[in-house]
């Protein structure tokens, strides 16, 4: 089987183990697989930790890892491989997976799910699926295209959130929930490039402008250029490199053809990310990102798309703004003080939590004097991208949303969200307001300095 991901670090798994049960197909990719050692952990019933989602929501053990697992091994073990009809469930089970990455950090052998759905995304692309199915596909994956070349893509989202005709005709033909609101772009995208060009020696830090923050909110990338320069540093704002064939395009990270299995055009834009932000990593300046799903995707799915040592360099030096912001505070460098007299949930993104991201988040909170804040130990919002978007995926969704509800204090005044769609979600089913860390942050300083 031709893989569109590299598996190679799975070549030795399971090797010489009577018991590692690898599929007699796929390769290293069933290898991947075959990780499990069938433990059950992931189908025990609880509330602590991320793993697993949909097996909280539905209590179905065939919608967890292990129960995932299973049903991939008897796909594999069919000569067909993933040409053979489908054995019953595996669908389900791969589409209710919200990618949220809990079994790569808690399941005793790290069987990385998410990942494994992305091949299997890339390996069923191009057999029949229904039509509206595909063209939901195809919209989400290239929705930074669309953003970008298509200004009146805009406004048909607009025009969707408030006509309930069109939303409902969005649901019949391509099963996008009529009843859930699509994000908004903004009047206008973030717009400060050219002001912030500047070579490796010039700068303290490279800044990402993520899909999500140029067209949705850039209003939070503005925010953390000041911050930033008010604490001293030298910031330039990734951008194409020169001779790009897209110069005018911002940089992506490819997260949304990954989350289609749209593999080789992620590649394309990692390649395109990599040739701009290279030079700079490549002396040492942090790339530093606000939203967790894209910037972690450079020091997670990018070291499977064999790129080779620029893409473990870029991964090596990916932060998010709380691992940097933690980071100078260690090191004695970061000059600002912090202080905001207010109460705060904090509602970690599922990715934070996967990569140990939410240590940075305590320091930085800790550094804040007066703010009293509590970890919420929520699984999944219920977003997860493009999940809660999607009209089957509905019931799932909203248990998904009702159960990390039940873990957050309803009376908190504030309730901080470092994930876009998981503000989204907030804003539409909340009563009390979200924020960024950045927009914290920012309050949190004092008036003047
Ligand atoms: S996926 Fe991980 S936690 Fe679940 S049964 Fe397999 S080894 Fe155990
Ligand atoms: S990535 Fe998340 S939803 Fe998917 S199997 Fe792992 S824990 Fe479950």
């Amino acid at each position: 089987m031709k893989t569109a991901l590299d598996w190679s670090d799975y070549t030795d798994a399971g090797m010489g183990d009577a018991y590692a049960d690898i599929p007699k197909h796929g390769g290293d990719y069933g290898k991947a697989v075959a990780v499990c050692i069938k433990s059950g952990l992931c189908q025990q019933p609880g509330d602590r930790g991320l793993m697993c989602p949909s097996f909280r929501a539905s209590g179905d053990k065939r919608l967890s890892p292990g129960g995932r697992v299973e049903l991939l091994k008897q796909l594999l073990n069919q000569p067909a491989g993933f040409a053979a009809e489908l054995p019953a469930g595996l669908s389900a089970a791969m589409d209710s997976c919200v990618s949220c990455k809990g079994c790569r950090r808690e399941c005793e052998n790290a069987v990385d799910m998410a990942r494994i759905k992305i091949e299997y995304l890339a390996q069923r692309r191009h057999l029949p699926m229904p039509a509206g199915r595909r063209l939901r596909a195809h919209l989400f994956a290239t929705l930074p295209h669309w953003l970008h070349y298509r200004p009146l893509f805009k406004s048909l989202i607009r025009w969707r959130n408030s006509s309930r005709w069109l939303a409902q005709l969005g649901q019949r033909w391509l099963g996008i929930a009529a009843d859930e609101p699509l994000p908004q772009p903004a009047l206008q995208p973030f717009d400060k490039y050219a002001a912030y060009r500047r070579t490796p020696e010039q700068c303290d830090l490279l800044l990402l402008a993520d899909t999500f923050g140029h067209h949705f909110e850039p209003q939070l990338l503005d925010t953390c250029l000041q911050l930033l320069q008010r604490a001293g540093y030298r910031v330039a704002i990734a951008a194409p490199a020169a001779g790009d064939a897209e110069p005018d395009r911002p940089l992506c990270c490819g997260r949304t053809y990954l989350s289609q299995g749209w593999v080789d055009e992620a590649r394309d834009e990692a390649r395109r990310m990599l040739q701009a932000v290279g030079p700079y990593v490549e002396r040492g300046v942090p790339l530093v990102g606000l939203e967790p799903s894209c910037l972690l995707t450079l020091r997670d799915e990018y070291r499977a798309l064999g790129l080779g040592q620029a893409a473990e360099t870029l991964a090596a030096n990916s932060l998010l703004l709380e691992e940097f912001i933690a980071r100078e505070q260690r090191s004695g460098r970061w000059a600002l003080a912090f202080a905001l007299d207010t109460e705060l949930d904090v509602s970690p993104h599922c990715h934070q939590r996967a990569f140990g991201a939410m240590r940075a988040t305590r320091r930085v909170l800790q550094s804040v004097a007066g703010l009293r804040f509590t970890l919420v130990d929520s699984g999944c919002c219920g977003m997860a991208g493009h999940v809660g978007l999607e009209a089957e995926q509905q019931p799932l969704s909203d248990t998904l949303w009702q159960q990390s509800e039940a873990a957050r204090a309803p009376e908190a005044p504030l309730t901080l969200r470092n994930g876009f769609s998981c503000r989204h979600r907030h804003r539409q089913r909340a009563a009390t307001p979200t924020a960024h860390l950045v927009e914290l942050l920012s309050q949190a300083l004092p008036p003047g300095e």
